[in-house]
């Protein structure tokens, strides 16, 4: 069974082995979640541009990613907080509106990053609120997500056991407690 637990905090600094990246396609980390996460793992954001492009392209071998594909890359300066993996994955594009089409986007993009997570051998694996942000998806959508998609991936994981969605703000931290009834 897969825990799934709602906490608030920095996701830069939240102690699980793994964490994932809001990313864009091309993993710019302009800004929002990814900026910070870039900033932090290696100090300067733009180096770790350079080192999540290089990734893709020895993963993926192109220069973008979809809906459900994932790139890896090392924590480095985050490795003092137990973080040992970045996973980064593409949620929808919202600008307010939320519908299937873009919950089916967000599910890939969630269900992508904790096979990626499993396969790594990982037990604890922390989410931002992917999408929430600059994307403009409704947050109350994209924690009904989230506990949807844990839920199902509990039949198939092999070594994650705990699930952490990480609020930033407190408001949106009641919010998504409200949202799933844990309030
Ligand atoms: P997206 O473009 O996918 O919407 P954003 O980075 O704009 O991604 O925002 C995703 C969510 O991450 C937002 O709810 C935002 O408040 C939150 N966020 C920003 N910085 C952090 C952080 N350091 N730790 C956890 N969550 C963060």
């Amino acid at each position: 069974m897969v825990s799934f637990e709602i906490v608030r905090g920095d996701i830069t600094r939240f102690p699980a082995e793994a964490i994932v990246n809001a990313a864009n396609r091309y993993l710019e980390h302009g800004g929002g979640v990814a900026y910070a996460i870039a900033k932090a793992a290696a100090g300067n954001a733009r180096e770790y541009i350079r080192i999540s492009k290089e990734a893709m392209r020895e993963q993926l071998g192109k220069g973008s990613i979809e809906h459900g594909e994932v790139v890896v890359t090392p924590a480095m300066r985050l490795e003092k907080y137990g973080i040992r993996y970045v996973i980064h994955t593409v949620g929808p594009y919202c600008g307010g509106r939320w519908d299937e089409n873009k919950k089916e986007k967000l599910r890939k993009a969630i269900l992508g990053a904790l096979r990626k997570a499993d396969e790594l051998g990982i037990r604890s694996v922390a989410f931002p609120a992917i999408s929430a942000g600059i994307y403009g998806c409704p947050l109350e959508g994209v924690v009904r997500t989230f506990k949807e998609v844990v839920e199902g991936f509990s039949t198939e994981a092999m070594s994650v056991e705990r699930v952490y969605l990480v609020l930033y703000s407190e408001r949106d931290y009641r919010t998504a407690v409200e949202t799933l009834g844990l309030g």
